[in-house]
């Protein structure tokens, strides 16, 4: 008998010998531990057992069988294909993702350390935690709950458009709690930053011990307890997690809730799968004929075209919880303000005088820059050299606190030079300001304020991350200063001010999406002035002042500002007009990559034609030593992925089997964000 099974590496499966004492106990959907190359073991996932007998290839044997019963279901087998098809990757890149760390154990160590583990799953929770109380619903809240629950009678999908503070929380709620009543499991997503204490309190106190979290913060051990729970036949009836958690096991889900569906990070970018948690979420719920609910303040073009399309069903929350107003965001010319060397750093002199007010009356204030680090990078006085990192195509970051500079894409990091290389003097410069910087001039404008500083650097631990906004709720600190980190869905009572310090960077980013971005960023940051009883007031400051889009955002016009953009999107052929697919390749020799790329294009466009752009150079042309390529292909929606995929993976094959390109590296991103 023989095997097929897949591991945790970029190839599809590999076919094993089952030793005849295994035969019964090597099912599809167990894991087995097998050989690979010289010395090396992995833990797969058995696909399927045959007798077709692989030939000319030398064939090995399983090693061990890991379960009793299958831990991989039907249902997730489906997706994981589905995953690996669409997204472009092989089948072994999905199971890794698909399977928690502590069940892919590599070596003898840790296969002993996961047996250990495997019989312990514990409920430390008392069933009597389960209070279920539910706070009601206010009108407008009750109105958009049926809304939604007419709209599921015939669309799969919905999308909950409800501003800051309407209280979409406790809709989804109640939808969770009619869901469960019914007996059906429910999974509810959040991203990563957003995923925090307050949030998993607020769900505790009503669902109790029937809920479990799925974070990937959470240790490797943890993580396993959850999906041998969900594995299990008493499994949570809600998941409360991150991307990740779409991988679970589940068994009568009925309900996908999507929070904050715009979020980027529901991408995953590094390694593959380069999935889209909330597509595949929406197509996982497919599966399983369950409903779909995406909610947001601010819907990606996507999700809002199919919705204006009547493919998802749309309902709208126009005013706050309570009726709290919306904030005011007055705009600071800094242009003008520049002009007349008025600016203190990066602080106008309204900005200043806002917040000192706010100080004296208590209130406390967030500050967004969207760039860690001290400045952007440092320049010789002199001479105008630049330190770059020896790995990628980019300037290093300063860090001042500690006297380095650090490459944001590799990792490298350095101490600052004393005396410039190129010139030998030592007189430096610092271009740009990073959050570090303002939390340097807050101290020198406001004496007296207390600072919190938030952004990867401060808040690179779950603990630090949770610490500073435990603290910052408690009022240890006036303000709070941090980059996109300080957006996400944080509620404190006695924030009044919000202060942009520099919206053109966002907007200015080479990038098709970058107004779309801007105004869900800054809409997201200014929705956290003035939550509860304080009234806000966010200043922008802006060298764009009369522009088009900082209109759009100061009157929270999401409709003009859609159909602008959607205007360009269409001429221009970019989603969602089309799919875009990115074609990446990697090589260490910048010139032989050139060249392959180019023959790569050439093979592209005998099939697709002018529907592929490209090659080039992306914007930070060398990571990790490794030069890259990228060619665009624009497919149009109606296209079959299925047909697309086998041109795609045929070209690869051809390009793979010259010699030349022995060590090219070739991977897609389907859905790029
Ligand atoms: P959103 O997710 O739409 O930004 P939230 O769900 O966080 O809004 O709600 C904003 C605030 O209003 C929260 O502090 C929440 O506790 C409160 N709130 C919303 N709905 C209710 C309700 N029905 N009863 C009591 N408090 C509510
Ligand atoms: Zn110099
Ligand atoms: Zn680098």
């Amino acid at each position: 008998m023989f095997a097929d099974i897949t591991l945790p590496i970029p190839f599809d499966s590999f076919t094993y010998l089952v030793p005849p004492d295994l035969e019964a106990r090597v099912m599809r959907g167990c894991r087995v531990v097998v050989p690979l190359g010289k010395n090396k073991i992995y833990t797969g996932v058995v696909l399927s057992t045959h007798n077709n007998a692989p030939q000319g290839v030398e064939i090995k044997a399983i090693m061990e069988v890991l379960d009793e019963r299958p831990v991989v279901n039907e249902q997730q087998f489906t997706f994981w294909q589905w995953i690996a098809n669409y997204y472009l990757c092989p089948l072994g890149d999905v199971m890794k993702a698909g399977l928690p760390g502590a069940m892919k154990p590599t070596d003898e160590k840790a296969l002993k350390a996961s047996s250990r583990k495997r019989k312990a799953i514990k409920s430390d929770l008392s069933p009597s935690a389960w209070a279920g109380q539910l706070s009601p619903l206010s009108p407008a809240q009750q109105k958009a709950f049926d809304e939604i629950e007419v709209s599921f009678l015939d669309k799969n999908v919905t999308l909950l458009h409800g501003v800051t503070s309407s209280g979409k929380t406790e809709i989804y709620i109640h939808l969770i709690d009619k869901c469960l009543q019914q007996g059906k499991q429910v999974l509810y997503l959040l991203p990563e930053i957003a995923l925090t204490t307050q949030i998993t309190e607020r769900l505790r106190c009503i669902f109790g011990d029937k809920m479990g979290v799925y974070h990937s913060k959470f240790t490797d051990g943890q993580r396993l307890e959850v999906y041998q729970r969900q594995a299990s036949d008493q499994p949570y009836q809600l998941i409360l997690g991150v991307r990740s958690s779409i991988f679970l096991p589940f068994q009568s889900l009925g309900l996908v809730i999507v929070d904050e569906e715009h979020e980027q990070s529901y991408k995953q970018q590094e390694p593959a799968p380069r999935y889209h948690a909330r597509n595949a979420a929406i197509m996982l719920a497919q599966m399983f004929k369950a409903k779909t609910l995406l909610g947001t303040a601010t819907p990606s073009f996507e999700v809002y075209h199919w919705a204006r399309k009547k493919l998802y069903g749309y309902v709208q929350l126009t005013q706050r919880y309570r009726n709290m107003q919306l904030p005011t965001i007055e705009v600071v010319d800094t242009k003008e303000a520049k002009r007349k060397r008025l600016m203190k750093g990066a602080f106008s002199p309204r900005l200043i005088e806002v917040m000192k007010n706010a100080l004296e009356r208590k209130e406390q204030i967030i500050l967004f820059q969207n760039r860690r680090g001290f400045s952007s990078f440092i320049e010789c006085k002199t001479c105008g050299w630049v330190p770059r990192c020896p790995h990628c195509d980019v300037t290093l970051t300063l860090h001042k606190k500690t006297s380095t500079m650090t490459c944001h894409y590799c990792g490298y990091t350095t101490r600052i030079p004393e005396r410039c290389p190129a010139c030998e003097e030592s007189k430096f410069v610092d271009i740009g300001t990073g959050t570090e910087k303002v939390e340097e001039q807050i101290a020198q404008l406001f004496e007296g304020a207390t600072t919190l500083r938030m952004d990867l650097d401060t808040a690179t631990t779950r603990a630090q991350f949770e610490r500073i906004i435990s603290d910052f709720s408690t009022h240890k600190a006036d303000i709070l200063v941090g980059t996109q980190m300080v957006t996400k869905g944080l509620d404190f009572d006695r924030v009044s001010v919000v202060g942009i310090l520099d919206a053109d960077t966002m907007l200015n980013l080479p990038d098709f999406r970058s107004y779309e971005r801007t105004f869900q960023t800054l809409s997201q940051v200014a929705g956290r002035a003035g939550r509860n009883n304080t009234a806000g007031h966010v200043i922008l400051q802006t060298r764009s002042a009369d522009s088009d889009i900082i209109r759009q955002i100061t009157q929270n016009d999401y409709w003009q500002m859609f159909c602008t953009q959607m205007e360009e999107r269409q001429m221009f052929k970019y989603p969602p007009f089309v799919r875009l697919i990115y074609v990446y390749l990697r090589h260490k020799d910048n010139e032989l990559l050139e060249h392959l790329a180019d023959d790569m294009g050439t093979r592209l466009r005998a099939v697709f034609g002018d529907r592929v752009l490209g090659p080039d150079s992306p914007p930070v042309g060398r990571i990790h030593s490794l030069y890259i390529r990228k060619i665009m292909l624009k497919i149009e929606r109606r296209a079959s992925i299925e047909k697309v995929r086998q041109h795609l993976l045929a070209i690869q094959q051809q390009m793979q089997t010259m010699p030349i390109a022995k060590n090219l590296n070739i991977y897609y991103d389907v859905d790029p964000l």
